[in-house]
């Protein structure tokens, strides 16, 4: 990849750490992981660039430029630290700095002056326990939803009342993580966490935040059969919520904790494309979700 190729790195979630950079074509945005191993290259100049494989071309667009973390956004981790120890993510390993609420003006504010932002994202670890994450959350959208006018998405560990109370606090979007749907694997990999709770926490947030504001993210490839991915988009449709797939990436700092490799090509595309007709039959429209 050319050096002039301006990269990103997250601080939460499985990409934690790895830099990478967005790439727009036709409709289409993806965040590109860097890799020098990787055989597909970059080639071209200023923000219009071609990706190569073999000296061939497969496709032609455009780099963006990130705001913090993510293009027309200010993409914010509260906590970059973590009590729990998810076995694929990197968070807790990297246990990072929690942001105060000046940090986070002064980011968010970084992100308003040049004149195209226009979302909010916040995550979180757990610095100490989901109910303290929960509350640190809600005065932060409270103060947030006070300065600038854009929605404002969040994504923690939901607490009994986190629901209304972000969207109380002003939050337009919310994102509980259920990270796998078959309970055996999540009892395994997300040790004292509860799927049972997350699935309860995100049937009641949608009448509380509506139609296509309320996701999840299923991670793919953590030993999963394709009959339960399936089954579980039917599940999380079947409550108003949208599943967000997304393929594990195997983190260096979890090499030893878990043993998974990134699904094919052919697998990530037969359960998108499946998944896509069952948001379809639902009247589900993650297009029209704002912005995390
Ligand atoms: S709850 Fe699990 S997935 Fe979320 S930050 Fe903590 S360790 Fe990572």
């Amino acid at each position: 990849m050319s050096n002039a190729v301006r990269t990103t790195k997250p601080i939460a979630g499985p990409g934690a750490g790895i830099e990478s950079f967005f790439f727009k074509f036709g409709d289409h945005r993806v965040r590109l992981a860097a890799n020098k191993k990787s055989p597909i290259k970059v080639i071209g100049s200023g923000s219009d660039i071609t990706l190569i494989k073999d000296g061939k071309p497969i496709v032609s667009g455009r780099l963006e430029a990130a705001l913090s973390h993510c293009p027309e956004q200010a993409y914010l981790t509260i906590s970059g630290r973590c009590v729990y120890d998810c076995k694929f993510c990197p968070v807790p390993s990297l246990a990072g700095e929690v942001k105060g609420q000046e940090e986070i003006f002064q980011i968010v504010q970084e992100s308003w002056k040049t004149g195209h932002l226009r979302a909010i994202s916040l995550t979180s670890g757990v610095e100490s326990s989901v109910e303290d994450e929960a509350k640190r959350a809600v005065s932060i959208v409270s103060a947030l939803r006070a300065r600038y006018d854009v929605p404002i998405g969040v994504s923690i560990y939901p607490t009994k009342t986190s629901s209304a109370d972000l969207k109380q606090a002003g939050a337009t979007e919310i994102k509980y993580n259920v990270e796998t749907m078959d309970p055996k694997i999540f009892a395994k990999v997300c040790q004292n966490l509860s799927l049972e709770h997350v699935l309860k926490s995100l049937e009641k947030a949608v009448p509380i935040f509506g139609k296509n504001r309320v996701s999840s993210n299923f991670i793919q490839g953590l030993g999963e059969s394709d009959e339960c991915v399936l089954a579980g988009v039917a599940t999380l449709t079947e409550m108003g919520v949208i599943p967000i797939l997304r393929p594990i990436s195997p983190h260096p700092l979890r090499r030893r904790d878990i043993d998974v490799e990134r699904p094919s090509a052919d697998r990530l595309l037969r359960l998108s494309r499946e998944t896509k007709k069952i948001l379809e039959a639902h009247d589900l429209r993650p297009d029209l979700a704002e912005p995390i």
